[in-house]
């Protein structure tokens, strides 16, 4: 059985729709796909229906903007009531966050002598809930200012980068509260990812999550190499924390992330979704089926 928990659509900054997500993923020999926009839950509807139709188990999901000790932090939440309004409220002041930083943005690459019209990136956005500095770095690679995102990101956009601002992100440790009052459970995304700062996320920082609620952290991931992989392994096995894996496949708009890339022992993945049902069942919340396959 293949498990592939982390995937984004074009509802947030990947390429594919839904539909297509899904299809992909039984191309790709995926059995049980989470799907985990950022922030937004937009595309479940749609990758539901898809996943009746293809037979593939979906595991509705969203990846959440949070910050912990001044450093970013995303933090996968799974199978949460979408309408609880505490969940709903947050991700509208993410959303709301990222729409407000695209001007802040677009000022400062055009003090560096780089014009982007928001147009420009409202086009590339096409469906997205809300246009954020991948579809900035699409009009980079447009304009032939760069050559792909990565490379918007290490020159211009990252927190490192000129054209960087910063923009309102969920306390994690509420957030984490905020999913299980939503009867979902929460995984920590890439927590040692070369490219973020986790001094954070030590076995300390993440022995207090854990503490609090937190359900598991994402082991295998691209930005992991093998030996952070181990490191974690060990912590998370200390903490007994849920270990996943995923490609975090952004379609197109992500190299070196393909579906299946990564994947969760099915082990795990039963571990993940019995504690999703104790997070349902305590919270008394109507959460989202597992549905397909
Ligand atoms: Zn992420
Ligand atoms: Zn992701």
């Amino acid at each position: 059985m293949r498990i592939d928990l982390h995937t984004h659509t074009d509802r947030s900054d990947g390429t594919t729709s839904p539909t297509e997500l899904v299809r992909n993923a039984r191309a790709a020999g995926i059995d049980v796909l989470g799907l985990t926009d950022h922030d937004t839950t937009e595309g479940w509807a749609e990758a539901a229906q898809a996943a009746e139709r293809e037979a593939v188990r979906l595991v509705r999901g969203i990846e959440v903007s949070c910050r912990y000790a001044g450093a970013g932090v995303h933090l996968l939440a799974y199978l949460p009531d979408p309408d609880h309004p505490d969940l709903v409220a947050e991700l509208e002041r993410v959303l709301d966050g990222r729409n407000a930083r695209l001007p802040a943005t677009l000022e400062r690459l055009s003090a560096l002598g780089i014009e982007v019209e928001v147009d420009e990136v409202r086009a590339l956005a096409g469906d997205a809930a809300a246009m954020g500095r991948p579809h900035v770095a699409d009009a980079l690679v447009a304009q032939g200012v760069v050559r792909d995102r990565a490379e918007a990101f290490d020159r211009f956009l990252g927190p490192q980068g000129p054209a960087y601002v910063n923009r309102y992100a969920a306390d994690l440790v509420a957030m984490v509260g905020t999913v299980a009052a939503a009867g979902g459970v929460s995984v920590i995304a890439h927590p040692w990812a070369r490219r973020h700062r986790h001094d954070a996320l030590d076995a300390d920082g993440l022995a207090a999550l854990a503490a609090a609620g937190l359900a598991g952290v994402e082991v295998d991931h691209q930005d992991h190499d093998p030996a952070t992989r181990e490191r974690l392994r060990g912590l998370a096995r200390e903490l007994d924390l849920v270990m996943t894996g995923a490609s975090d496949y952004h379609g197109t708009g992500k190299v070196d992330h393909e579906l299946g890339c990564n994947t969760t022992d099915p082990a795990e993945l039963e571990r993940l979704l019995s504690l999703a049902a104790e997070a349902s069942q305590a919270a008394g919340r109507v959460v989202p089926e597992v549905v397909g396959g």
